[in-house]
């Protein structure tokens, strides 16, 4: 089983949220994440793609940091990644796809669907010559002890990687919560309703699933900060 260590961050870019936004002006960092397995090197998400007139309008400036600069930063290679998972089809996530032809791309049938009419995504980013799409519906495994989980609501498609370590569970929640601090805050509530003690609202259902499979720490799309619970 792999450990902790075998899961690495990198860092490949920025955008800025327009003035007019909930943070307004906010630098938003995008995040990959490459997970060292026995079976092989899984890439989380692929960085920020180009060309699409609006998204550079609304978000910019945006800064992109190239994927084989950013992974070389971790001794990797383009060539040595044998399959990758986007947490959903926005051009923030998959940008990057199209550099892996014939590798495996792991993503929901539903996002699959909905990317034809989704925001913030282009088509041939998605269906690239030479894309190796494996859709799912529904939770499957990449690799034993990775698997996608899906976690719908900021798209129909939204997908989480769980992964198993030798010191618990890691979740690579992408934009499941846009960070820890959202994230911590539908958590809590989830164990104050467990309790029984006190009303708390129903979470969402993709959250309840996420607090049911107990992560040691969760980590995010956007958000540099890290969550991992507390004891009681
Ligand atoms: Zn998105």
């Amino acid at each position: 089983m792999i450990g902790l260590d075998d899961i690495r961050r990198v860092r490949l870019g920025h955008y800025t949220m327009p003035a007019d936004s909930s943070l307004p002006n906010q630098k938003i960092i995008v995040l990959a994440y490459v997970i060292r397995h026995p079976e092989g090197l899984v890439l989380f998400d692929t960085g920020i793609g180009e060309d699409h007139e609006e998204a550079e309008r609304r978000y910019h400036p945006i800064v992109r940091r190239p994927l084989r600069e950013a992974l070389s930063s971790l001794g990797v290679r383009l060539e040595d990644i044998t399959a990758i998972v986007n947490c959903h089809f926005h051009l923030d996530h998959c940008g990057g796809n199209p550099l892996f032809p014939g590798t495996p791309i792991f993503a929901q049938e539903a996002e699959y669907e909905a990317s034809h009419s989704l925001e913030y995504t282009l088509p041939h980013v998605v269906d690239f010559e030479g894309a190796k799409l494996e859709l799912h519906a529904g939770e499957a495994d990449v690799a034993p002890g990775l698997r996608i989980i899906p976690t719908p609501g900021h798209t129909p498609g939204h997908q989480s990687l769980l992964v198993e370590t030798r010191e618990g569970r890691v979740l690579i929640a992408g934009q499941a919560m846009n960070d820890a601090a959202e994230y911590g805050r539908a958590e809590f509530a989830g164990r104050i309703r467990r309790s029984g003690n006190e009303e708390a609202p129903e979470p969402p259902d993709r959250i309840d699933r996420i607090h049911e499979l107990l992560p040691r720490r969760v980590f995010f799309a956007h958000d540099p900060a890290v969550w991992e619970p507390f004891a009681d």
